[in-house]
């Protein structure tokens, strides 16, 4: 039987001393892998299973580098002379990412073991102070069986453990994860389900579900993490559902806004994706200001 610390998972980056992710200072672990396709998801590169392959054009020099080592022939001289890339047949390997110099050739995520993870946050400790620990995100971090292993590990290693969910998992993985965290950072990304699934895929059922889950399992707190899309969620009937989920749940930390920022642009455009970024989304501090004033007077306790 394969060894809890032996478990791999793919982590795109572990980014240290951070202040946005929960409380105190924090280790964040980003991992591939997320079953929902938010239309405004500023990290698309994390949604595939497994690691793609983001490429820079603007970056690139021309040495051939990854043509020389590509196995699959996606990365070859085009007509122009310059390096072209066919994403139908790479593989995905990263061995272009490997010899590139510029970084005009980078693959998403790789591979680490439990193990690796925990001694690369354990570097950070010292810094965690009373309140920070660890927290993982993504990506939908819970996407992988093997999340549990990583929960499991830096619980045993007694860290302050977030998650950052959008509770878009089996319910058999949110039973199981619930007890292994202090925080957990929830989204409730819409609250109108035909809104909801056009706007992210996710079932709204399923969401509320896997909330009620986390709820009863938990020992820990539960803040509700909401986007704020001007023109899209911005109304009186989702702040005032947002409240009536918070007022109901056992452990609630509060409600958080995350107003919409149209950074994905360039991510889409390294997917050969088209940008999709939405400026006239970005909400006004006066949105901002009314979507608090309407939750708190819905009975919501908002987090500043
Ligand atoms: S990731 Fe592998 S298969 Fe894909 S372009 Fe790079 S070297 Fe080729
Ligand atoms: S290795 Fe990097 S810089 Fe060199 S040709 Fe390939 S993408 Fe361009
Ligand atoms: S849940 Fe998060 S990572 Fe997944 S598609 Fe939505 S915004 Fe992107």
């Amino acid at each position: 039987m394969e060894s809890q610390a032996c478990v791999s998972l793919p982590v795109v980056r572990i980014q240290r001393f951070s202040t946005g992710d929960g409380p105190g200072v924090r280790t964040t672990v980003f991992l591939q892998g997320c079953p929902l396709s938010c239309v405004w998801c500023h990290n698309p590169e994390t949604q595939s299973a497994q690691p793609v392959l983001l490429t820079d054009p603007a970056s690139c020099i021309g040495c051939g580098a990854c043509i020389a080592v590509c196995p699959a022939g996606a990365r070859r001289w085009g007509t122009d002379g310059a390096p072209a890339f066919d994403r139908a047949v790479c593989r995905a390997c990263g061995a272009c990412d490997g010899v590139c110099p510029t970084g005009a050739c980078e693959l998403s995520a790789h591979a680490m073991t439990v193990e690796e993870i925990l001694r690369l946050v354990l570097r950070d400790a010292p810094f965690f102070g009373e309140h920070g620990g660890v927290t993982l995100s993504g990506g939908e971090p819970l996407f992988h069986p093997g999340s549990l292993a990583l929960l499991e590990a830096l619980r045993a290693a007694g860290l302050h453990v977030a998650v950052e969910t959008s509770g878009a998992v089996p319910r058999s993985r949110m039973v199981a994860a619930a007890p292994l965290a202090d925080l957990w950072l929830y989204d409730i990304k819409d609250t109108d389900p035909p809104r909801l699934r056009a706007m992210t895929g996710a079932d709204a059922g399923h969401i509320l579900d896997n909330l009620a889950v986390c709820d009863t399992h938990t020992a820990g707190r539960i803040r509700l993490r909401c986007i704020l899309v001007r023109g899209v969620n911005h109304t009186p009937a989702h702040w005032q559902a947002v409240a009536a989920l918070s007022r109901r749940l056992l452990h609630c930390d509060g409600v958080e806004l995350l107003p919409y920022h149209a950074f994905a642009g360039s991510k889409s455009l390294r997917l050969g994706r088209p940008d999709i970024s939405r400026p006239d989304w970005i909400p006004s501090p006066a949105d901002i200001a009314e979507a608090k004033r309407l939750l708190r007077s819905a009975g919501a306790s908002v987090l500043e």
